[in-house]
């Protein structure tokens, strides 16, 4: 039996335990409020089947998707308990599907809510729903003369249970940007007209501005996968992804030699060179080319010439041989090349690069610790150590 993962070009190991210390440790910054977890696109690409799962063993019951149709796969691998929100509401005709798989949609203009209201009147019963509001992002959510009209309006929010009053920041990273307290203000002043509701702000960064961003429910996503919450600061994330790819041959070439498409690097001087199995195709971008590092052992080398579709070749003179024969893994993100230095050599951000990380790669999770139960409840549930069980607390 060959080793596992030996018959693709580069492997991505996903680490369930670290994401699960990771949302402990958001959970930990914030006594008072609920932390739920940011699982659109696929959780940020790592899989969001597994990824929600791990949560939820961790104690997490909200999550949030960005379509319905996320919603519906990802309400088939949690617990019933689970409360998953759609973020970008249902679109026009598809109210009832959100009913159907216990959805909970995120309302974002007077139509979506006008057209939740129709259905709770249809259904005749209430319909829980999230209302967000624009505090200054102009992407989703109320304007301010909107949200006057709706509390003009005593059809309103006739019929919707209203779970939590909304809004999003588009600046938190950057601590000291003027955005946060006029969006933390903006959002004061509406939520003072909905004196009842309980209301949901911060996203990772967020939560790294202080407790007054925080409110009743917090929405991480990034700092789950290991990505720094706080620009210009040291990450206090653990690192969730290893993506490793694997040598395909080694070549020595000459002074004048071209590399790549294009032939946009030109050796000045006799270098050996490493091919590897990973391109533009699996994620790996070509804004990478001429630009990009990779760790071949301890040896930090750099990406030469344009990045391929299915290959990128690296400059491995300086690198010890043994770890750049043919079928050896080299590093391309690791905690020697964590996720955003990783994404500044592309000029781009984290998010970017996991959420394009490609379909071809070998998948490998390493599972969390399951939750801790005392040896009273391992009996009751007739378990084994280390067996999950699903009656975990949850908050
Ligand atoms: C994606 C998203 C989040 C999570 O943001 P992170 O920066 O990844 O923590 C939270 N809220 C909303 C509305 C989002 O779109």
């Amino acid at each position: 039996m060959s080793e596992q993962g030996a018959c693709a070009g580069a492997v991505l190991t996903i680490d369930l335990g670290a994401i699960a210390d990771n949302y402990r440790l958001l959970r930990q910054r914030s006594p008072q409020a609920v932390c739920g977890a940011a699982v659109k696109a696929d959780a940020y690409g790592l899989g969001a089947d597994r990824v929600a799962t791990a949560l939820a063993n961790a104690g997490c019951r909200h999550f949030f998707v960005a379509h319905l149709d996320e919603g519906i796969q990802l309400r088939r691998h949690l617990p019933a308990h689970a409360e998953i929100y759609v973020l970008h509401g249902q679109s026009p005709g598809a109210e009832m599907e959100c009913v159907y798989h216990r959805l909970t949609p995120v309302l974002n203009s007077t139509n979506q809510i006008a057209d939740w209201r129709a259905l709770a009147r249809r259904l005749d019963r209430a319909l829980p729903a999230i209302v967000q509001v624009d505090s200054g992002m102009s992407r989703l959510g109320l304007s301010g003369a909107e949200v006057d009209a709706l509390l003009d309006d005593p059809e309103g929010l006739h019929g919707v249970e209203l779970r939590y009053l909304m809004s999003h920041l588009a600046c938190a990273e950057a601590q000291d940007h003027p955005m946060n307290e006029a969006q933390l203000s903006a959002f004061e002043a509406v939520r003072a007209r909905f004196p009842a509701c309980k209301a949901s702000l911060a996203n990772s960064s967020g939560i790294f501005l202080g407790p007054r961003y925080h409110f009743d429910l917090l929405r991480p996503g990034a700092a789950l996968y290991g990505i720094a919450p706080v620009a210009g600061a040291a990450n206090p994330m653990k690192p969730v992804v290893r993506l490793q790819a694997r040598v395909i041959q080694t070549r020595l070439i000459g002074a004048g030699d071209a590399v790549g498409y294009g032939a946009t690097y030109r050796a000045a001087s006799t270098r050996r060179l490493a091919t590897l199995s990973v391109g533009y195709a699996d994620g790996w971008l070509r804004a990478f080319s001429n630009r990009g590092i990779v760790m071949a052992g301890a040896a930090s080398v750099p990406i030469l010439g344009r990045v391929s579709m299915d290959t990128c070749t690296i400059d491995v003179t300086d690198a010890d041989p043994a770890t750049v024969q043919p079928g050896a893994l080299v590093d391309l993100i690791s905690p020697a090349r964590p996720i955003d230095a990783v994404a500044a050599d592309a000029g781009t951000i984290a998010y970017e690069i996991l959420t394009s990380l490609g379909r071809r790669y070998h998948r490998r999770y390493l599972d969390a610790e399951p939750p801790r139960t005392t040896p009273v409840e391992r009996q009751a549930a007739k378990l084994p150590r280390n067996v999950t069980v699903s009656n975990s607390t949850y908050n």
